[in-house]
């Protein structure tokens, strides 16, 4: 009707021509987490079972049939490196599957999806085409936000007075007891130190302490080995003279923060429309206690990042932009029997809600789940002295990476009260869970390709929903 055809003409004229073109939305996924979580996995299996849209039921447009073509198109940043997506598929999809290699650095992907509109358009508007960029970047380097309100010798009194009260701190301070900041400095000394330095954030990575900035020493990227990577905290000398050590990694402390960190604030984080944040929540139940509160400490820094009203360098370089969504997943999922995963999910919760709930998120709507980006596990159901016990079963992994032999076995059950055990973990309990709480590490399973299927999943379908459900 003419009715509807000038309403069709006005909408097409609402929704715009923007310089010439048909205007296309554009929604930015952000997809973090500290390394290893699963990013990587993440989007190569998100990105493969939205191309094929086949296992996808949980996303709206999926199971309403309204997706006619997903493809992948050039990315709008020229200088970003591309997520390598056909890499990462072939290693997961080979005839003998091996994990992807891990984010090491910023990345990005354009997946554009031709939807048919739903709703009051649904009649007389053709489909029109979204872009979902994704963006893959370490959670390490948001760490980094805690640098850009402290001055050099801030952090080192801060980073000093935990390294004093740690173990793995000593070898470092032991080193650096044999410095004086105020004498002259020279590269290799300066290099040693920083040495050291990495090397204490590196055990503190590896005994699953997350709370390790500056997160570039971890995961430098393509800066590594640049001066303003190269330096590491020190006492204030009474007189720090002007060309002496102490100015020196003082210069290069500042140079980190404006060329490293505030460019990507800026240049990326600060476009982000959504984002996901990924936590091997498994994986620190797994390491015990002080794992746990430090990823809920280290989790609650992160989201710092999310409330640009708290910071004066995120407002200034948000300009009032927010992030319209974040989610919170716990990832692995497929190590645990279904009837555990409300549990996970629980957990999840309470270790990010100290932070959402002290957080004015201004507006942004929030919410987690627990997910298996990549599914190496079956359920099985087995009889052991007369109880049915909920297992998993897969292929292990030796921890040479090599496929090991076929096993199933009971993880044991996540507590019933998140609650307890993140209270355990804050008065510092050494153990928990007892010992047959074990998480194993699997390879993944060989997958049967099947034309218009993804891989296995799960709830993969549930985290598409909520980061791009609306807009399509
Ligand atoms: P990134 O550092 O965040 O990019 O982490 P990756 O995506 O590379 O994942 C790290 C490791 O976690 C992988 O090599 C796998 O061993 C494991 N992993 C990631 N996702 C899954 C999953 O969905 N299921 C299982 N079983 N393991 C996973």
């Amino acid at each position: 009707s003419n009715l509807a055809d000038g309403l069709a003409r006005g909408a097409e004229r609402l929704t715009g021509t923007v310089s010439g073109a048909f205007f296309e939305p554009v929604i930015r996924i952000g997809v973090t987490g500290l390394a290893r979580a699963g990013k990587t996995v993440f989007i190569t299996s998100l990105v493969a079972n939205l191309l094929e849209r086949g296992r996808m039921p949980g996303l709206a447009a999926a199971a309403e049939g309204r997706i006619d073509a997903a493809f992948l198109q050039p990315q709008p940043d020229d200088t970003v490196p591309r997520f390598e997506f056909e890499r990462h598929l072939d290693a997961l999809t080979a005839p003998t599957p091996r994990w992807p290699e891990s984010t090491r650095t910023i990345s990005e992907l354009r997946l554009s999806l031709r939807v048919r509109p739903t709703g009051l358009l649904a009649g007389f508007s053709g489909p029109r085409t979204v872009h979902v960029d994704i963006v893959d970047y370490p959670g390490e380097w948001l760490l980094d936000l805690a640098l850009m309100d402290k001055s050099y010798a801030d952090w080192c009194e801060a980073t000093l007075y935990l390294m004093k009260r740690r173990e793995i701190g000593a070898p470092y301070l032991a080193r650096l007891a044999d410095e004086d900041g105020a004498e002259s400095w020279d590269e290799p000394r300066i290099k040693a130190l920083a040495d050291s330095f990495t090397a204490y954030l590196e055990a503190a990575r590896d005994k699953g302490l997350s709370g390790v900035a500056p997160g570039r020493f971890l995961l430098p990227g393509d800066m590594a080995g640049s001066p303003a990577l190269t330096f590491a905290p020190m006492q204030k000398p009474e007189k720090p003279a002007r060309r002496g050590l102490w100015r020196e990694m003082e210069r290069r402390f500042d140079a980190y923060k404006a060329q490293i960190v505030t460019p990507f604030f800026r240049d990326h984080f600060a476009k982000i429309d959504r984002q996901i944040v990924l936590v091997d929540a498994l994986g620190a139940i797994h390491a015990g206690p002080p794992a746990v509160a430090d990823l809920q400490d280290t989790m609650a820094e992160i989201l710092g990042a999310f409330r640009p009203g708290r910071n004066a360098f995120l407002s200034r370089i948000f300009l009032g932009r927010r992030v319209e969504k974040i989610l919170f997943a716990a990832t692995k999922a497929d190590h645990l029997h279904h009837s555990q995963h409300a549990r996970l999910t629980a957990f999840m919760e309470a270790l990010t809600q100290g932070a959402r709930s002290r957080a004015d998120f201004q507006g942004a709507e929030t919410s987690a789940l627990a997910l298996a980006a990549l599914r190496a596990t079956v359920e099985e159901e087995r009889m052991h002295e007369g109880e049915t016990l909920a297992c998993v079963r897969g292929t292990l992994q030796n921890p040479d990476g090599t496929r090991g032999k076929e096993a199933a076995f009971h993880p044991g059950d996540l507590p019933e009260s998140p609650a307890s055990l993140i209270a355990a973990a804050r008065q510092g309990h050494e153990a928990w869970l007892d010992a047959d709480y074990r998480i194993m590490k699997f390879a993944p399973a060989p997958l049967v390709s099947k034309p218009g299927m993804g891989p296995p999943h799960i709830r993969l379908d549930r985290a598409a929903q909520f980061l791009i459900g609306d807009r399509l």
